[in-house]
């Protein structure tokens, strides 16, 4: 039976909702997903890994979710904000490296109002760069606004499809709001991401599979997953971390279910198992973030405790990457790596 599930998702990008919990419940079945899903990344979107600069501009937030440590509660973390002469510095410095696109992430910081990010966002566009944003949730108008001065994808997780869980885990935010923002963002023509944060406490396989039916109804440009990583300054300091297996047979069925998704080896992968980034990109995943932050301000962005690579500088990052996909028999792709559409 799980033999002939894989089979059939492989051949035809669907399966119900029963089967998907199976699988993503079963530990015995997760190498013959991920060599299946690593067969679809292939035939889809190829052998290059793109490579996007993230650039965490500031840690400022105004929301209050149990599992991040940006959020506004927590009075360990000394806040920044760079200044827009400090993001275009770093914007330039990933061109430096080669980067095509970079990532403009930040906490929910009011601060950033369309009249301060515009500017920003035209100067980064006229360097030729693609602009991700990863900004939280804002009005239609301001997510109009960033698109009509250059950004061209947003990335935004839906965390959890469960509702309930989701008003839970995000006090004080709606989930219908949540899924405002994706639609308001899908109707302005940027290249939606969206994710799931697995691992969080209450949820179900139940949800996981709901989580990538709703990718697949949405039809998203980009999936971020990642697992759970207990920040002890949270209110989940003593919850179990997401489990590094699970979150891998995810990764595999959403590139099964979605063949042309760019889909990231997220950084909380290789904090939870050093080479857990190559695991992933052997898993189905295509896409890699490496950080353009540079000295206090990257250990300053702490969602959760031993980010990867904190310690590591940004040239230092690119030159290590490209040894690490080398080495897996990929190599770095040059283009801009927009959403791959098959005929
Ligand atoms: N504020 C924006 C938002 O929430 O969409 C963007 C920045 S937020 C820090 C980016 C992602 O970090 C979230 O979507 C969440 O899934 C992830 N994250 C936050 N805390 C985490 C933790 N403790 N472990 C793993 N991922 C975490
Ligand atoms: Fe703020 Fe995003 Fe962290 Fe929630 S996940 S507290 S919105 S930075």
């Amino acid at each position: 039976m799980i033999q002939s599930w894989i089979e059939r998702v492989e051949r035809e990008h669907r399966l119900e909702r029963d089967a998907l919990m199976s699988l993503l419940g079963d530990p015995s079945c997760e190498e013959s997903l991920a060599s299946a899903a690593d067969r679809v990344r292939h035939a889809y979107v190829g052998d290059g890994v793109h490579l996007r600069g993230l650039i965490e501009f500031s840690n400022i937030c105004r929301q209050n979710c149990l599992y991040c440590g940006l959020r506004r509660e927590n009075t360990k973390l000394s806040r920044y904000r760079l200044s827009p002469q400090e993001i275009l510095t770093l914007a330039e410095k990933a061109r430096g490296y080669g980067y095509r696109t970079v990532v403009l992430q930040s906490g929910e910081d009011a601060h950033f109002t369309p009249e301060v990010l515009c500017p920003i966002l035209r100067a980064i566009h006229k360097m030729g760069l693609v602009i991700t944003l990863s900004l939280g949730e804002r009005p239609f108008e301001e997510y109009q606004a960033f698109r009509e001065a250059g950004a061209d994808r947003y990335l935004l997780r839906i965390e959890t499809t469960d509702a309930a869980l989701y008003h839970q885990m995000d006090p004080g935010m709606s989930h219908d709001n949540r899924l405002r923002c994706l639609r308001d963002l899908r109707s302005l023509g940027y290249e939606v991401g969206t994710g799931t944060l697995v691992g969080l406490p209450g949820q179900t396989l139940e949800s996981l599979a709901d989580d990538l039916l709703f990718y697949q109804k949405m039809d998203a440009d980009m999936l971020g997953i990642g697992p759970l990583i207990p920040n002890p300054d949270t209110p989940l300091g003593n919850a179990s971390p997401g489990d590094f297996h699970l979150t891998r047979r995810f990764v595999s069925m959403a590139r099964l279910l979605m063949p042309e998704a760019n889909i990231p080896a997220t950084t909380a992968v290789e904090t939870m198992v050093p080479g857990g980034r190559e695991i992933f990109l052997c898993s189905g995943a295509n896409v890699v973030m490496p950080n353009v932050t540079e000295g206090e301000f990257r250990q300053k962005y702490a969602l959760y405790p031993g980010k990867a690579c904190v310690a590591d500088t940004p040239a230092h990052c690119r030159g290590c990457m490209e040894a690490r996909i080398g080495r897996i028999g990929r190599f770095v792709a040059s283009d801009p790596g927009f959403r791959h559409h098959t005929p």
